[in-house]
């Protein structure tokens, strides 16, 4: 199980393993079936690859476990999205303008790579077709955000839905949208687990 939370710390704050800038350990297991309420205990770090505008490295990342049911939890700091290596905040500001700008992907590119030199167009085709194939339960998460986002699931057309969810998330801040919707849902925007609850 994983939680983002807010941070001030940049990703490269991240590069070594440094307790200071980690949240307090959870005072409750967050497994549903545990719940026993004892303080889940520091378990080392694990590392994962991170890549963004201005960071690319490995970052450490805090593990804690539950005394009682010996399960696992991590805190992940905001920009890192579950299962992908961009930065979630980056992954949504280069769709935000590739459909704000409504250019061709292979202008996009072009001029994205000065700043993610490794990005290709697989990689945004690969979160456009992952938002859609998400649209319900993105939606879904949109609605327990705020009120003022259940008119975006009316939207017939896919394409203008993706344009108007991204307008919404910019206009709420990438962090504060990664955030919340993991804290609301209990998981990504972007999981693969296409789970409508
Ligand atoms: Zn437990």
């Amino acid at each position: 199980m994983q939680f983002p939370f807010y941070t001030d710390c940049s990703p490269q704050d991240f590069s070594s393993k440094n307790n200071e800038i980690f949240p307090s350990s959870l005072q409750r297991c967050p497994f549903k079936d545990c719940s026993m309420p004892v303080v889940l205990k520091k378990h080392g770090y694990y590392s994962r690859f991170f890549i963004s505008k201005f960071f690319t490295g490995i970052l450490y990342i805090r593990r804690y476990i539950c005394p009682i049911c010996g399960r696992t939890v991590s805190m992940l700091p905001m920009f890192c999205l579950q299962g992908f290596q961009y930065s979630g905040i980056d992954i949504i500001n280069i769709l935000h303008e590739f459909y704000l700008r409504g250019e061709s992907l292979k202008k996009l590119i072009e001029k994205i790579k000065v700043d993610w030199p490794s990005i290709e167009r697989r990689h945004i085709n690969y979160y456009r077709k992952r938002i859609l194939t998400n649209r319900q339960w993105i939606q879904y998460g949109l609605n327990l955000i705020s009120p003022e986002f259940i008119f975006a699931g009316t939207i017939p057309e896919n394409q203008k839905w993706v344009k108007t969810f991204l307008d919404q998330v910019h206009s709420l801040q990438p962090h504060v949208f990664l955030v919340d919707f993991s804290k609301i849902t209990g998981k990504s925007f972007m999981t693969s687990q296409n789970i409508i609850a």
